[in-house]
């Protein structure tokens, strides 16, 4: 077992985020909504050692299983993250992120004028035009839009 397995104990059922790049596990909290108000036990591994040179956030959710949807937005946050779903301590699904082409509901359009943040209940579509420098499009005000700086609907 590696070492960095052992950080953080092995949980029955729910949800392993690993391979988070090192500083984006908060973001990943933040984004998919974990804030343990529901009551199960979340473990945070920040800086974890990952190879002889990196290092990685990891964060256990107990009871929870991630869904398609919330894995949409790891794709953006940290793309190289792994989703390993744990039942009665066996992993049973190791899923690698993708980016999807375009990116529903997520983030809020950075521009106060976009008609996604007026009172009119249309949902943010973001178009991703660039997979590998994570750029992405308001669909309807066309501003190009910084990942790092977008705030989570
Ligand atoms: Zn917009």
């Amino acid at each position: 077992m590696q070492e960095s397995n052992l950080i953080v104990r092995r949980i029955k059922d729910g949800t392993v985020i690993d391979h988070i790049e090192a500083g984006r596990g908060l973001r990943v909290l933040e984004a998919l909504g974990i804030d343990g108000k529901d009551g199960n036990v979340i473990t945070i591994a920040l800086n974890v050692p990952s190879g002889k040179y990196s290092k990685k956030d990891i964060i256990k959710v107990e009871n929870r299983y991630l869904a398609d949807y919330d894995t949409n937005k790891l794709a953006v946050i940290s793309p190289k993250a792994t989703v390993n779903i744990i039942k009665d301590y066996k992993l049973v699904e190791k899923r690698r992120v993708t980016l999807p082409n375009k990116i529903d509901k997520i983030f809020r359009c950075s521009n106060p004028d976009c008609i996604t943040n007026s009172h009119e209940s249309i949902e943010s579509v973001m178009e991703v035009i660039d997979k590998a420098g994570l750029v992405l499009r308001c669909k309807y005000c066309t501003r190009i839009l910084d990942v790092n700086q977008l705030k989570y609907n």
